[in-house]
């Protein structure tokens, strides 16, 4: 039986029985975090992504899904960073069809560690945080995101040992090679997924303090090139056209578009141009990371870039943009904010505080979001320090949390909708 809810901040009364199955077995998923920790699988990596699907493939089959690699798009060869791998696909993996709610589980298989660095394996987990109270490990993508990866598979074994009593949840589980340098490969694909559910399910951590993450800033990418005339810088200078110039100007123009008050920043950098001293550049070129808060930001963002587009091959300099606006913000919806209440209230069960968050940070839930599949993110296990050689786990919120969010899809599936009971 699934725990009920009665709608908007009232109550689930107690954990369920989905949840409770997950945490008997916390050793079992500390042991798969821990296989899939020590795959390092950064900067996609071609071996790594592949051994991370091997993972996920073997624990899903084994829960009855079929697997299916969906191509992923080239990335435009101007994006920042350029990178040496082919295009990787999307791993989507559905279970069986039972006719119920459609659960779309999303994560990354990618982390940001160079897998020939020196951060490549998890520790031991007996350490404590500094509070004394919680035990922690530390490895690359121990947080971000390989603990959420491993709350899925808790989740959807769960579930599948629950059989009928559980409710019907048709599952998808969308693994994406290319989250953490943008998933350009994958928007397409993720966005063909969400019409297909009722719901998405994205495993990013919570935040630091245990929040849910429910709505996020958008961000994006441009390239701003000038084109000048390149003539010996001693000899006839007042003959040529300098590019750096006019790129600085265009750089000093998106600088003076940026609003902290609103979210929007243009960050420029890297920065090209010119080879030697001695001669006028004719070429110089800026990636600039683009973010904001909402939908009027974004616009303000696209009027800033055409803004500093001047010239023409025949009228030098010439400054042409190209733009990349790729994970549109995400936000809080009513829809989106009852059911982060209920799987708040389902939390507080198992010992783990957390409120409804907001992250200037993107995820794949913005694509999912975008493409009006209501989602819930952030709801992952708790850590920090995501990005640095010491980002850690707090490993007793890996079981508790997957619990949480498999009592909810227990309660959605039992009631036979997304939306909470009025
Ligand atoms: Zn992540």
């Amino acid at each position: 039986m699934a725990p009920r809810a009665r709608g908007h901040g009232v109550s689930v009364r107690a954990p369920g029985p989905v949840g409770d199955w997950i945490v008997a077995r916390s050793a079992r998923w500390e042991s798969l975090l821990r296989e899939m920790v020590d795959v390092t699988s950064g900067r996609c990596d071609p071996r790594g992504l592949e051994a991370m699907r091997d993972v996920l493939r073997r624990e899903l089959e084994a829960l009855g899904g079929r697997p299916e690699l969906v191509a992923g798009e080239a990335r435009p060869d101007w994006i920042w960073p350029r990178l040496a791998s082919d295009v990787e696909p999307l791993l989507v993996i559905r279970g069986p069809k039972r006719g119920g709610i459609r659960v779309l589980f999303c994560g990354h298989l990618d982390t940001v560690f160079d897998p020939g660095g020196p951060f490549v394996a998890m520790t031991d987990g007996s350490s404590c945080d500094a509070a004394g109270t919680d035990r922690v490990a530390t490895g690359p993508g121990v947080i971000d995101m390989k603990g959420g990866l491993v709350s899925i598979v808790a989740i959807l074994a769960a579930l599948d040992a629950a059989g009928a009593s559980a409710g019907g949840v048709d599952w998808t589980v969308a693994l994406v090679p290319d989250e953490e340098i943008g998933s350009l490969m994958s928007a397409r694909a993720l966005a063909a997924l969400a019409p297909q559910h009722d719901v998405g399910l994205v495993f990013e951590p919570c935040r630091d303090n245990g929040d849910l993450v429910l709505s996020r800033g958008g961000s994006g990418q441009c390239l701003v090139e000038a084109t000048g005339r390149a003539v010996h810088a001693g000899r006839e200078p007042e003959k040529g056209i300098n590019a750096v110039d006019a790129l600085a100007r265009a750089i000093v123009m998106l600088g003076e578009s940026q609003d902290f008050t609103r979210g929007i920043a243009l960050t420029a950098g890297p920065v090209r141009g010119g080879e030697t001293a001695n001669i006028v550049p004719d070429s110089a070129a800026a990636w600039v990371g683009l973010r904001w808060r909402d939908a009027e930001g974004e616009e303000s963002i696209r009027r800033a870039v055409a803004a500093v587009e001047r010239g023409s091959p025949d009228a030098l300099p010439w400054v042409r943009t190209r733009l990349a606006l790729s994970r549109p913000a995400k936000p809080l919806t009513p829809q989106v904010e009852a059911l982060g209440r209920e799987l708040c209230e389902l939390l507080a069960l198992r010992g783990e505080s957390a409120g409804i968050g907001h992250s200037g940070g993107v995820s794949d839930a913005n694509i999912l979001e975008g493409a009006g599949l209501p989602t819930l993110d952030g709801i992952g296990p708790r850590g920090g320090n995501m990005h640095r050689h010491d980002e850690f786990i707090r490993l007793d919120s890996l079981s508790r949390r997957a619990a949480a969010v498999g009592d909810l899809v227990a309660m959605i599936a039992a009631r036979g909708g997304v939306a909470p009971h009025g």
